[in-house]
């Protein structure tokens, strides 16, 4: 499936290749459409706020804001609804056969994560998902990192009557950030009556179809009506491990870069996002970061600019991270203290940097 729209004598400017339409990706291709041949690879033919996603469960016409048309911000360059399964130092192939040229590689394939291909298919699923929810007396949220943790906050803030129950196999909640956000967090669920086990798991396959009985691995039985998997999503770089770039992986798959943010030893190739191996916490708003130095580094390379003169990214030491608790509420991990309730809350939870991120694409908040 492909579309192009624009491109008027593209023939005479080099081609950029991006492969992903997350955050990191679809930011990157906007901000270079007009300044090269820009070809956009995803499987989905939009870009998704992965952060509203929660809300969309508990809400789905949150949606309508936070599903956005690759080609509503992509308006002079080509979209190739398709996944990448390989690359060459030349050619990048789709699952479709296709192979498509490239003078430079942007990769910011982040998380894989098997969503809907069309955006009215991924409406559907998030109102299959509210019915669930609506339906249901007591749920059993399983995984307590930021996905599990935001969907529990939505459905104990809207829905106080039902049983909810949250497990997670670690130590704490919210692992990637420090042990006072997870006793905040912790604290938080108890106080509106969510029942979190920790250090346990749940062997989805032991439910029984009739009682709705799941089994933890410590022996304790939880009764749910229905149940919701947030357990963290594999690195989306699969399609690289037989590739050209097979050795620029490091040891959990993640891509190595330099400091310019090119993939080392490939010096037409970037990696931007949640795919890279620079050492902080993987957040949208440093995967936008990524996207504006690659970008940059970009648009002079595709001048004729020199080499030193490219943009280096500094990685964030003290990152922040705003994870949301229903729609006032939420627990901010900030470079010197670590808050929760409604003041973080004001930040993120309304209305989910939703707004924010559509502008930065260049459309109507
Ligand atoms: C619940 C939750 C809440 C969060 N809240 C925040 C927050 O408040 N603020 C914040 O800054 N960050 C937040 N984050 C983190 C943020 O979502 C990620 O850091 C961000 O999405 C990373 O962007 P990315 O573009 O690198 O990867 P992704 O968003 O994972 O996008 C990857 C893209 O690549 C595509 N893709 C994958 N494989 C292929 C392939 N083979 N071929 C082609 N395309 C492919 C996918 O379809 C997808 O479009 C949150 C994350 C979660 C889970």
């Amino acid at each position: 499936m492909e579309q192009t729209q624009g491109g008027g004598g593209a023939e005479r400017r080099r081609r950029v290749v991006v492969v992903g339409g997350g955050i990191a990706g679809s930011l990157v291709a906007k901000s270079l459409q007009f300044h090269g041949d820009v070809t956009l690879i995803d499987p989905k033919e939009y870009l998704e706020i992965p952060w509203a996603s929660l809300r969309s469960m508990v809400e789905p016409s949150f949606a309508e804001r936070s599903l956005i048309y690759h080609r509503d911000y992509l308006t002079n360059g080509r979209i190739i609804t398709s996944s990448a399964i390989s690359v060459t130092n030349t050619e990048v192939l789709t699952s479709e056969g296709r192979l498509v040229g490239y003078d430079y590689l942007v990769i910011a394939t982040g998380h894989a994560d098997p969503l809907p291909v069309s955006k009215s298919d991924r409406f559907k699923q998030y109102q299959a998902e509210h019915e669930k929810i609506e339906k249901a007396s007591s749920i059993l949220i399983v995984g307590g990192g930021p996905t599990g943790v935001e969907l529990a906050g939505e459905i104990a803030v809207d829905y106080p009557d039902k049983k909810l129950t949250l497990v997670h196999s670690g130590t704490r909640l919210l692992q990637f950030i420090g042990p006072k956000a997870s006793n905040k967090t912790l604290d938080w669920f108890k106080s509106k009556k969510v029942e979190v086990k920790l250090e346990q798991s749940v062997d989805l396959k032991s439910v029984s179809e009739i009682s709705r009985t799941f089994l933890t691995s410590s022996g304790e039985t939880v009764n749910a009506d229905c149940h919701f998997l947030c357990t963290a999503k594999p690195i989306g770089s699969t399609w690289l491990k037989e590739s050209v770039l097979k050795d620029s992986l490091d040891h959990i798959g993640r891509i190595m870069v330099d400091e310019n943010l090119r993939v080392k030893g490939h010096p037409n190739v970037f990696a931007i996002g949640d795919i890279t191996d620079i050492k902080e916490i993987k957040q949208g708003y440093l995967a936008q970061k990524h996207a504006l130095v690659a970008a940059k580094n970009l648009k002079l390379l595709m001048i004729g600019g020199k080499e030193k003169k490219m943009a280096s990214y500094h990685q964030a030491h003290s990152a922040i991270a705003l994870v949301s608790l229903g729609r006032k509420e939420a627990v901010a991990q900030l470079p010197f203290t670590t808050l929760i309730g409604h003041i973080p809350g004001l930040i993120k939870s309304r209305d989910l940097f939703v707004g924010k991120t559509r502008k930065q694409m260049g459309l109507n908040s």
